[in-house]
């Protein structure tokens, strides 16, 4: 019997657009996140690199000690960041149409907390990616506890003529878990955000990581099981790795941290994804990072090769990726 296709974030768009539609990233100088910047931690996350924490910004130049929160009373910026983010998308876009006939996009806020600044500020981004020619859509990146009522408003209503998509860092459901990386927010904060933004009518994308420190199996897959329960439309898996220059190298280098073997990963992934609700979209099923930056584990290195171990795994329970 042939394996059943996991029903992917790629097959939801074509169904809904009846084409394929591209994800556009972009990072727009002047985020930052409200664990980095001391509002609510200092560090970030352990496991996030943010010792430089304007994003690159690839063809255009980062807005060097300009950084955005939602206090800042003014941006005199603003017209710069939208310099860049046209800038960006032209790029990316004019790629995407080149090689592959693409027609249709949605913006993606990727770096950073992309809700993490005034509301005319996002107001203003928000439209402008709209504006862009064939946009369909926005996805936003960002931290449940980095997003306010007129924030969810505003993009209640544009997710009446548009497609609109909150992702949101679950991580773990497990509070002991979010202390530990230093997460800054609690599993409950995730939860009600996660709920007003389904309540408000917009589609919420879950990230969730297996082999944070600490957890068991059980551990992943409660989240993973509380995440669907939450009502997810979406879910992005991650296995933890290690970087340099972050406080989870420090913990890997004194023996306190032991990344997730791929066997262990892999297994729990599979439980997931059998346990997944089948109308929740899977945009992603590993991460990894092939430069020097990596310290492990290194089967996070090869992507290829985690997603051909990760099909063969599927297709012992009948499914494909
Ligand atoms: S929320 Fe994201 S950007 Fe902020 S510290 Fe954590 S991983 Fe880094």
């Amino acid at each position: 019997m042939q394996p059943k296709q996991i029903y992917t974030f790629g097959t939801y768009l074509h169904e809904r657009f009846r084409e394929k539609v591209f994800k556009v990233p972009v990072s727009v100088s002047g985020f930052t996140c409200p664990n980095i910047d001391g509002t609510v931690a200092r560090g970030g996350c352990t496991f996030c690199e943010n010792d430089s924490f304007s994003p690159s910004l690839g063809t255009t130049q980062p807005l060097k000690g300009f950084h955005l929160n939602l206090e800042s009373t003014e941006n005199p910026f603003l017209e710069k960041q939208l310099e860049q983010l046209e800038k960006q998308f032209e790029v990316l876009v004019s790629k995407f149409r080149r090689e592959y006939g693409a027609t249709k996009f949605i913006v993606y806020f990727q770096s950073f907390t992309n809700t993490y600044a005034p509301f005319e500020t996002l107001k203003a981004l928000y439209d402008k990616a709209l504006s862009f020619e064939d946009v369909v859509g926005l996805s936003i990146g960002t931290r449940s506890d980095s997003i306010t009522d007129e924030t969810l408003e505003y993009l209640a209503e544009l997710s009446k003529t548009k497609e609109i998509w909150v992702e949101y860092g679950i991580q773990s459901v497990y509070d002991e878990t979010l202390e530990r990386i230093n997460r800054g927010h609690d599993s409950a904060n995730v939860e009600h955000w996660i709920k007003k933004s389904k309540q408000a009518g917009l589609k919420v994308c879950g990230h969730l990581i297996f082999g944070l420190p600490g957890e068991t199996r059980d551990m992943m897959l409660e989240t993973a099981k509380k995440a669907y329960e939450w009502g997810i439309d979406s879910v992005k898996y991650h296995p933890l790795y290690v970087v340099k220059r972050t406080a989870l190298a420090n913990e890997y280098a004194r023996g306190e941290f032991t990344p997730i073997t791929e066997e262990a990963y892999i297994d729990t992934l599979v439980e997931a994804i059998t346990m997944k609700p089948e109308s929740v979209s899977v945009q992603r099923i590993t991460a990894g990072i092939d430069d020097d930056s990596l310290l492990a584990p290194q089967w996070c290195r090869d992507r290829n090769t985690q997603v051909r171990h990760i099909n063969a795994a599927l297709k012992k329970v009948g499914l494909k990726y």
